[in-house]
């Protein structure tokens, strides 16, 4: 069985051609049903023929992920913890925002592997490993599920307006089906999603900036979290394999995309990388890239040997980029009460489990 949220609108065009023997702008009813008014039934699709209806329903199947649980914050800060076919769990999160009317508009942060292999020191999801990468489907399905729950009906007016790739695995080790993610976010018949709202965040590969950048289907955002390689091979070691000086020269030389800029990003974990020598290192490595940093408090998941920076080391340290006029904008931690940093969801979900579990 086909899962057509598994194909872009090329691929969907030929296999409609092939498969239903039918032309091509059928492929074009059965996106808008997929993508702008999220069917889960072929009957839904009422401008279909039932004939063609019926060799849907023998040849396809529109799969979503499942929600397995669903938590919201105070700050309403929503995260989900989704089952795959197989039985793969990864998490997204929704993240609200109030724009400059006053109407709350979301964020929402994707996962684009089951674990991840880079095994950040710091990362949840670094700790579990990688179980695979997500089909393009599961990583599309993502946004399904989240514009249902917030009744996110009208493509016109949509609710969720940015989508983040910081959610678990490393985008780039699964470059194919980001791509082809991308490439149905994008689509003005579908989703219409303009790649300055799409945001890819990378630890950095080699191979994949290089591909990533020429396809010009998101912008960019690179994880530093250190002002050197040494301290940056000690709390990212799989992704400081890429030396830093060898990173910044990559992006240095990185197509940007019309009014893009480089988005470093910078995780502030006390007594490790919040110093003010840091600070000034930091600002001169993202002053040569003409970049701008997004600072990120430490989110302390459990056990690990990390905790989050004093609310006055993260003043200072602001307050030192801003002496070197670096854009430097602090990520405010949302979500907190609900373990919303990466990886958190499914790994206190098994611990709770485990918790229930009768003793025996
Ligand atoms: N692999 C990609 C994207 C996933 S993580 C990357 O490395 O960029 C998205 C961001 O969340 C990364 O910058 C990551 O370092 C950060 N992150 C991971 N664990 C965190 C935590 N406990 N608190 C705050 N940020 C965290």
């Amino acid at each position: 069985m086909q899962n057509l949220l598994d194909l872009t609108l090329p691929e969907l065009s030929l296999w409609v051609e092939k498969e239903l023997g039918q032309p091509r702008f059928r492929a074009k009813q059965i996106w808008e049903w997929l993508w702008r008014k999220m069917a889960r039934q072929f009957s839904e699709m009422t401008n279909i023929s039932l004939a063609t209806r019926k060799l849907l329903e023998e040849k396809a199947c529109i799969l979503w992920p499942k929600v397995v649980t669903h938590q919201t914050s105070q700050d309403q800060t929503t995260k989900f913890l989704l089952e795959l076919d197989d039985g793969a769990r990864i998490e997204t999160v929704l993240i609200p925002s109030v724009d400059h009317a006053g109407k709350v508009r979301w964020s929402q942060c994707l996962s684009s592997q089951a674990g991840c292999p880079m095994a950040c020191t710091f990362c949840a999801t670094g700790q579990m490993g990688l179980t695979r990468n997500l089909t393009m489907a599961e990583i599309t399905g993502q946004l399904l599920v989240a514009r249902n729950f917030l009744h996110d009906t009208r493509p016109d007016h949509p609710l969720i307006r940015n989508l983040v790739f910081m959610g678990m695995g490393e985008p780039l080790l699964n470059l194919k089906n980001l791509l082809r993610a991308l490439e149905t976010f994008n689509d003005p018949q579908g989703l219409a999603f303009s790649p300055r709202r799409l945001t890819v965040s990378t630890c950095g590969i080699e191979e994949g900036l290089l591909e990533f950048g020429r396809s010009g289907l998101a912008y960019l955002a690179v994880s530093l979290h250190a002002p050197n390689q040494a301290l940056r091979a000690k709390l990212m070691p799989k992704a400081a394999r890429l030396p830093l000086e060898r990173l910044l020269a990559i992006l240095k030389a990185y197509p940007l995309k019309t009014r893009e800029t480089i988005t470093l990003e910078y995780l502030l974990i006390k007594g490790i990388n919040d110093n003010p020598e840091q600070a000034h290192a930091l600002a001169k490595i993202v002053q040569k890239l003409n970049g701008k940093l997004n600072l990120i408090a430490y989110n302390p998941t459990p056990n690990s040997p990390y905790q989050a920076p004093e609310p006055e080391r993260v003043l200072a340290f602001e307050q030192i980029l801003w002496q070197h006029h670096v854009t430097a904008i602090l990520r405010q931690s949302k979500g907190q009460d609900i373990a919303a940093a990466c990886g958190q969801l499914k790994a206190n979900f098994a611990l709770q489990k485990l918790r229930c579990a009768p003793e025996s």
